[in-house]
């Protein structure tokens, strides 16, 4: 699972710094440690290892999600933003069903 160096969120998509260095979850996070210029050498037109990305995912539907915590096994909410929470609690896996929310799991 990455997690946002700045915010500490997990993120399913977002900057990959030099190949997995740091990861940044958003525009706002990767301004505080470098500059639209400073980003645009080091991403050097997508030559580099620095770049925008949606990492690879399993999602899994809401039934496999409820069963998944039933079993005690990890459950992760996604986020519009591109961010992921852990599921803690059964509500928290109906109430993001309720609003068309999408589940994953480890990779
Ligand atoms: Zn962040």
């Amino acid at each position: 699972m990455r997690q946002c160096t700045k915010c500490n969120q997990n993120i399913v998509q977002g900057y990959c710094i030099e190949g997995g260095l740091a990861y940044y979850c958003s525009d706002n996070c990767l301004h505080q440690h470098y500059s639209k210029a400073e980003w645009n050498d080091m991403y050097n037109n997508g030559k580099s290892d620095s770049y925008w990305t949606e990492w690879e995912i399993n999602k899994i539907t809401y039934e496999e999600a409820k069963e998944r915590f039933i079993n005690d096994q990890d459950v992760y909410l996604l986020f519009n933003d591109g961010t992921e929470g852990v599921a803690e609690h059964m509500d928290d896996i109906i109430c993001h069903e309720g609003i068309c929310g999408e589940f994953c799991m480890e990779c």
